[in-house]
């Protein structure tokens, strides 16, 4: 959130050398300026030598390159794990990362130093069917995120539902300048969030909830933290990901106690709905 406001100028200090970041953001999917941002490190970057410039770096594991290309926008590097959209089957692991040729040799070096190759054999998946399959998988669960997004929203026990392709987006101009596919056509990828109504410790209870039913007694939810499989995957981040932190705690930190997070699978959007509404009706 401070990377969006006009304190950039103040965040920096002299000695910082990388802005890093994830746009969207996990798990709010609330998204951050990259141009604005890359304008203002450029002025601050003006006033620097070559070695002390600063560079900015974005996470593009939620959007894929489907969805986003930071670098036209004026990002230095992207980097992004092959384990979720890119191998799309959750089978493989991974990650990539893309930028200026100039830093190749240094990049080589690194990855000289530190390891982290991928073998032939695990190359394979992610170039033969991942990418192929890339763009049809997105197109298929962005339509399904709309809807179930859709759904929720006019569901009397949710509050509030975060996806970058609803109306409601608190920042719709946004996604749609940054998010789009290669025919440049809106893609605001298929993770959805929504918060359950309620107390932080009611909500947070009836997010577990909800999360537990669906996980047991549907066929098209599966239990998971990752994103960008075949599967349908929920999560509740206040009792997950985000665990380790008090209820009070994570209601400063802007993680609501009632948020549940989806990332939308190939399984048909009807199936989904039905067996959403099957789930709340449990809560
Ligand atoms: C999962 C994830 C990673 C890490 O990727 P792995 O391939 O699982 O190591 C990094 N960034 C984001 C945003 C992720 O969702």
């Amino acid at each position: 959130a401070h990377l969006n406001g006009a304190d950039v100028e103040e965040l920096v200090r002299p000695n910082t050398r990388m802005i890093y970041f994830e746009t969207p953001v996990n798990p709010t999917l609330e998204l951050i300026d990259m141009e604005s941002l890359c304008a203002k490190v450029k002025n601050i970057n003006a006033g620097r030598r070559e070695e002390e410039r600063i560079f900015v770096v974005v996470d593009n594991t939620f959007a894929s390159p489907y969805c986003q290309r930071p670098l036209e926008f004026g990002v230095d590097f992207v980097v992004a794990s092959l384990t979720k959209h890119i191998s799309g089957f959750g089978t493989d692991m991974g990650g990539i990362v893309v930028g200026p040729k100039k830093y190749y040799g240094e990049m080589m070096l690194y990855r000289k130093d530190f390891g982290g190759v991928l073998s032939g054999k695990h190359a394979w998946p992610f170039l033969v069917y991942g990418l192929p399959s890339l763009a049809t998988r997105l197109r298929q669960t962005m339509r399904t995120a709309t809807e179930l997004a859709k759904f929720l929203e006019t569901h009397p026990k949710v509050d509030h539902v975060l996806y970058p392709g609803l109306e409601s987006f608190p920042q719709r101009e946004l996604a749609r300048k940054q998010m789009r596919s290669y025919d440049g056509s809106f893609a605001p990828s298929s993770l959805l969030y929504f918060v359950l109504k309620g107390s932080p410790e009611e909500a947070k209870e009836k997010g577990m909830k909800l999360m537990n039913w669906l996980a047991d007694k549907s066929l098209s939810y599966t239990l998971a933290v990752s994103l960008g499989h075949c599967k349908t995957l929920i999560e509740h981040p206040s009792s997950m990901t985000h665990s380790s932190m008090a209820c009070d705690d994570q209601v400063k930190a802007g993680i609501d106690p009632g948020g549940v997070r989806i990332a939308c699978g190939l399984e048909e959007p009807a199936m989904l709905i039905d067996e959403m509404e099957s789930g709340l009706k449990q809560i």
